[in-house]
C-alpha cells in the first residue's frame, strides 16, 4: 500500500467545494479526547456559532456527526411517529428523498409537486395543509439539483398557520444565502459542511426549535435510529459539566468546522451573501455571452448553485471529462430528469471567487470548442469582468 495522494482539483460542482488551506491546516490539529475539558469548550464554543449563523437563539443547535443526509434523516424520524400525516414537497432530488424518507417512518406522506426548476409554489402547500392536519410540513429550501430557490418565509409560515412542525433544509442555502430560523419561525432546519461553509463534508449541523424538542420529548414510541435519536444526542452535547458518552464526535472535523465559522464571521455573513450574488450575476452573464440558457428563472436562482442548459448538439458527459482532464475543474451533472440535460456549476463558499468564474468560463469555451461550437472566449469574460466591476 501506498499513502494516497490526490490530485490538485478546483470544486465547482454541487459539493464539496475547495476546502480553504486554513481550514485544511486545522483539521491537521492533534487529537484530543472528546471529553477532554479542551474539547467540550470546542462543543460549546461551535453551538453558540452555529445558533449565530442561524440565526437561532432559541434553537438547539448541534453538528451531527454525519452529512447532510443525517440530518434530514434526523429531523425526519425524530419530529415523525407511524401513522402521522406529512406533507412534504417535492421540486428535485432532495425533496423526493425527504418523502421516501418520511414513508420509511411510517408516515402518511402527502407530497406536493413542482416541475424541476420551479421553487415550491405555497398555494399548492396550503391546499394540501388545509385539506387535514399534519405533523410536519417538508421542503428544501436551496434545490441543489436544480438550483431553485424556495420562499422558506412563506413556507414556515404557513407551517405555523396550520400547526405543523416545519423541517427546512438548508444543505446548500447556508452561508451563500440568508437562513433565519427566528425570522421564518423554522422548527428544524438541518445543513451540511461541504457546501457554502468549504469544510470536508462528514457534519451535518441542525437547529431544533423549543416546539421541535417539545414533540420529540412527547414521542408515544423510541426514535427508531439510535444515533440520531435528538434525547440520546443532547445527553452527549446538551449539558455543561452533565456530558455523558453517546458517540465519540468526529474531533478533528469538528476542528475544521470550527475554523470555517471563524472564517465565515471573520469576513461577515453579508459581505459572503454579496459575495456569493456578485460572482454568481457574473457568472450568468459570461454564460449568456456565449449564448448559454439558465435553467432557473433569475428571481428564483440560487447564486450557489448555477443550472445551465446543454445546448443542441453537445455532449454534456464529454464537457465535464474535457474541464477535469485540461483544467482540473470539477463541475456537476444533472440528477433524475435532468440528466444529460444540464450541468450544475457550484459557487459555494471558497470556491465563491471572480478567480473561479474566470478558470469555468474559459474552461468551458475550451470544451465547446472541442467540440466545434463557436464561442467567443474574450466576449464571455468580458461580460464577467463587467459585472464585477459594476
Ligand atoms: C448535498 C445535499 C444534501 C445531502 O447532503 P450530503 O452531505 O450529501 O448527505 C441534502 N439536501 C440538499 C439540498 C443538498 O444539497
Amino acid at each position: 500500500m501506498q499513502s494516497f495522494t490526490p490530485p490538485r482539483r478546483v470544486l465547482m460542482g454541487p459539493g464539496p467545494s475547495d476546502v480553504s488551506p486554513r481550514v485544511l491546516a486545522a483539521l491537521a490539529r492533534p487529537t484530543i479526547g472528546h471529553l477532554d475539558p479542551a474539547f467540550q469548550g470546542l462543543m460549546e464554543d461551535i453551538k453558540a456559532a452555529l445558533q449565530r449563523l442561524m440565526n437561532a437563539p432559541d434553537h438547539a443547535c448541534i453538528p451531527l456527526p454525519a452529512p447532510g443526509t443525517a440530518g434530514m434523516e434526523a429531523a425526519i424520524m425524530n419530529l415523525l411517529e407511524p401513522g402521522d400525516r406529512a406533507v412534504i414537497a417535492v421540486n428535485g432530488a432532495f425533496g423526493g428523498r425527504m418523502a421516501d424518507m418520511a414513508g420509511r417512518a411510517g408516515a402518511v406522506v402527502e407530497t406536493v409537486e413542482d416541475a424541476w426548476g420551479q421553487p415550491v409554489d405555497p398555494a399548492k402547500v396550503e391546499a394540501a395543509l388545509a385539506k387535514g392536519p399534519a405533523k410536519v410540513l417538508a421542503f428544501v429550501h436551496a434545490e441543489t439539483s436544480t438550483g431553485a430557490r424556495s420562499d422558506a418565509a412563506a413556507l414556515c409560515g404557513l407551517a405555523r398557520k396550520y400547526g405543523a412542525l416545519s423541517i427546512v433544509d438548508c444543505v446548500t442555502s447556508l452561508g451563500g444565502v440568508p437562513v433565519d430560523a427566528a425570522a421564518w419561525d423554522a422548527d428544524v432546519i438541518y445543513s451540511g459542511t461541504q457546501k457554502c461553509l468549504s469544510a470536508p463534508p462528514g457534519l451535518s449541523p441542525i437547529a431544533l426549535s423549543k416546539r421541535a424538542q417539545a414533540a420529540i420529548a412527547g414521542r408515544k414510541e423510541k426514535v427508531r435510529n439510535w444515533l440520531c435519536d435528538f434525547n440520546l444526542l443532547m445527553s452527549y452535547w446538551g449539558g455543561e459539566g452533565g456530558r455523558t458518552y453517546h458517540h465519540t464526535a468526529p474531533i478533528n472535523a469538528l476542528y475544521g468546522l470550527h475554523e470555517s465559522l471563524v472564517v465565515l464571521f471573520e469576513e461577515g455573513q453579508q459581505a459572503a451573501f454579496v459575495r456569493h450574488a456578485r460572482v454568481h450575476e457574473s457568472l450568468a452573464a459570461g454564460l449568456e455571452a456565449a449564448g448559454l440558457e439558465m435553467l432557473v428563472a433569475p428571481a428564483h436562482r440560487l447564486p450557489q448553485l448555477n443550472t445551465v442548459k446543454v445546448p443542441e448538439g453537445i455532449d454534456e458527459a464529454a464537457v465535464r471529462a474535457h474541464v477535469l482532464a485540461r483544467w482540473d475543474l470539477e463541475i456537476g451533472a444533472g440528477l433524475g430528469p435532468l440528466k444529460g440535460q444540464v450541468w450544475r456549476i457550484g459557487l459555494m463558499g471558497a470556491s465563491a471567487s471572480p478567480w473561479h468564474v474566470r478558470l469555468c468560463l474559459t474552461a468551458l469555451a475550451d470544451a465547446l470548442t472541442a467540440q466545434g461550437r463557436k464561442v467567443d472566449a474574450p466576449a464571455m469574460l468580458a461580460a464577467a469582468e463587467a459585472k464585477l466591476a459594476g
